[in-house]
């Protein structure tokens, strides 16, 4: 069977978002690092590529966005899904109308949602305003956001300052009133030349509402909410099984470590609660600013250990003692060497056999994927909201795959790289 639904995220974190989402509603899912040469992995039924065309120049957005666009298609997926933030983060030149309107274009499509509402993360819509908790978009802080300042919360405005085609919207009143007033609304829509329809939301059943009103628009666009909605119409039509276990990985034995790059407040506690029980080795910045081997250091003293029991390497430290290092070596230099010293590490890791690996940091886990060659992860059961184990897709050299769980930050329970490894069993 080939994959159904093909995604293309403008970014990683995000990607990996609604690829979790979709393992969730009953859709295997593998996530993609950008554009692949090769043809698509067996076994999936949806395909998400990870871009990071969120805040690049509009041009090049839209060239690797219809790139991934063809290849989703040759690998014979049916309808196509544009995944941006949950806040709506662009510019008034783009890139989501511009990204949106070249797919539109390609598919031969003159009409698709746009529907960043996430209630469950507090993202609502209504009467075409933006909420993220309880204010508008516009008072949330993502005014000041240094990339893409979110200043009005009404997407109809938003989106037709980016668009050539004209913004409708499709109100709480009709939404609140069941998939086929939807519908009907897009028909209505359509025909008044929109080409956008911005779509409230208040709910997940509003979110199912919307997912069953898209059953045969080849393009949808939104954050990952409303994708909570679509797998039912591919079950609709038979092409999806009913109770399929969509979070299934292929089997991993090997030996078991934690790699921290994060300092962030979530990571400290956890990384305090591993160290009570488990050997763990400390790298230090300025040593790698010395020029010292603490690679070389690191990994000799983990193959000392790492057959009895997980090991935890970490460069994680307290906001005082992250200062002092910044202050001395550099932010930009500082974070470098701990990433490069980190990704080396995990390469080493996997040569003394380690299978299955936790990382912690969005940045550290950016350098780590790239340090060990992985083209794409197959997103496998969640161990905390947010975080799946995944298993690694390598190119056709053998490579065999890898357990691994990328954690962002703040993400987690204090005793998340504890209980981990009970999910994958
Ligand atoms: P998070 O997801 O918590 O933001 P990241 O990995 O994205 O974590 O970012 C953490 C950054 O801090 C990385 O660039 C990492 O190399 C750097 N870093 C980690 N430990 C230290 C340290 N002890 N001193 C200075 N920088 C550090």
């Amino acid at each position: 069977m080939t994959a159904l639904l093909g995604c293309i995220a403008d970014d990683f974190t995000g990607g990996t978002d609604l690829a979790g989402m979709l393992v969730k509603a009953g859709m295997r899912t593998v996530q993609l690092i950008g554009v692949p040469e090769g043809p698509p992995p067996d076994d999936v039924d949806a395909v998400v590529i990870a871009l990071k065309s969120r805040t690049n120049p509009v041009e090049d957005a839209v060239a690797e966005s219809l790139a991934a666009l063809r290849w989703l298609r040759e690998a014979g997926c049916r309808q196509f899904y544009f995944k941006y933030c949950s806040t709506f983060d662009s510019t008034p030149r783009g890139n989501i109308g511009p990204v949106a309107e070249a797919l539109m274009q390609a598919l031969e499509t003159d009409f698709t949602i746009a529907c960043p509402a996430f209630p469950a993360n507090g993202r609502t819509l209504y009467k075409g305003n933006l909420f993220v908790g309880d204010v508008p978009l516009s008072e949330s802080g993502m005014h000041n956001h240094p990339l893409t300042p979110m200043t009005d919360a009404n997407l109809v405005r938003v989106l037709q300052q980016q668009a050539g085609r004209k913004v409708g919207l499709v109100d709480y009143a009709t939404v609140s009133r069941g998939d086929a007033a939807i519908r009907e609304r897009f028909t209505a829509l359509r025909q008044q030349g929109h080409g956008f329809a911005i779509v409230d939301a208040l709910s997940n059943a509003d979110l199912d509402a919307i997912g069953a009103a898209c059953a045969d628009l080849p393009l949808v666009t939104g954050g990952s909410g409303i994708a909570l909605g679509l797998p039912q119409n591919f079950r609709l039509r038979g092409l999806l099984a009913e109770n399929a276990v969509a979070d299934a990985l292929p089997k991993t034995g090997g030996l078991r470590a934690v790699i921290s790059g994060s300092c962030s407040m979530a990571t400290q506690r956890q990384v305090e609660v591993m160290r009570a029980s488990f050997p763990s080795f400390n790298i230090d910045p300025i040593q790698l600013a010395r020029g010292e081997d603490v690679v070389s250091a690191a990994l000799d003293w983990a193959g000392g250990r790492i057959a009895q029991q997980p090991v935890l390497i970490y460069a994680t430290a307290t906001p005082e003692a992250v200062r002092q290092v910044q202050a001395e070596l550099g932010v930009a230099h500082a974070g470098e060497l701990v990433e490069n010293a980190l990704a080396t590490i995990a390469r080493g890791l996997v040569l003394l056999g380690v299978g299955q690996m936790i990382v912690a940091g969005g940045e550290t886990s950016g350098a780590v994927v790239k340090a060990l060659g992985v083209k794409g992860l197959r997103i496998g059961p969640e161990i905390d909201p947010g975080v799946p184990w995944t298993s690694t897709l390598h190119d056709d050299d053998g490579t065999p795959p890898l357990a691994l769980a990328l954690k962002s930050g703040n993400f987690g329970s204090e005793d998340f790289f504890l209980k981990a490894w009970a999910r994958l069993q």
